[in-house]
């Protein structure tokens, strides 16, 4: 889900069946990577130095089983869509939704944040309430932590869970071994859960 921005280039094409396809060049992949994003579609990581269509015709070889995936993936989405209530909303009433979510987000989660921070002794400068469709929160260098609203849609230890690694964030500005290590410390703490297990289980939430 993370957020440090890593400018990177890429390129979208849209698929008739998945829709977008992201093929990304990373200057730290060795080989071609394929992932599948509850927010962003598909998504090809592929090294620098390769040309964007090999990324293609890598997913074109591979495509069998990536759809596989991507339907179970899409059969999760649509029972959060469900249980969250945004099954079946176009996207008037998808906003409208999004302004509720804003006001519960703006009562609630500054003062969740704080209360985490207490707790386990980090110091956060300012909180904003976000509204995009590509992160459920970030951590900037000077210490602000930015959380979606769509996080009201989330269980709460799922919540928990997201605040908790922007937090560690203030500690460990990557997504490095000791970050791993503080976030699944304080996931077990708060949540009684680990944090891949969360990492997993917020895949199966969309951002509206
Ligand atoms: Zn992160």
């Amino acid at each position: 889900m993370c957020y440090l921005c890593t400018v990177m280039q890429e390129k979208t094409y849209h698929d008739a069946t998945v829709g977008d396809v992201i093929v990304r060049k990373s200057p730290r992949a060795r080989n071609v990577g394929i992932r599948i994003s509850s927010g962003k579609g598909i998504v090809v990581t592929i090294p620098s130095w390769m040309p964007y269509r090999l990324g293609l015709a890598y997913l074109a070889r591979e495509r069998e089983k990536v759809m596989r995936v991507w339907l179970r993936q899409q059969a999760r989405l649509a029972r959060t869509d469900e249980a969250t209530g945004i099954a079946g909303m176009n996207a008037e009433e998808r906003e409208a939704e999004a302004e509720r979510l804003r006001k519960e987000a703006k009562a609630y989660l500054p003062e969740r944040l704080a209360g985490l921070a207490r707790q386990y002794g980090f110091v956060f400068n300012k909180v904003f309430i976000k509204h995009n469709r590509s992160n459920w929160g970030s951590c900037s260098t000077k210490g602000n932590i930015n959380l979606n609203l769509n996080l009201m849609r989330l269980p709460e230890p799922l919540r928990d869970y997201v605040m908790l690694h922007e937090l560690a964030h203030l500690r460990h500005p990557n997504h490095g071994p000791a970050f791993h290590d503080l976030l699944d410390r304080l996931c077990r703490d708060c949540t009684g859960r680990s944090a891949r297990e969360m990492e997993k289980e917020i895949k199966n939430y969309r951002l509206i």
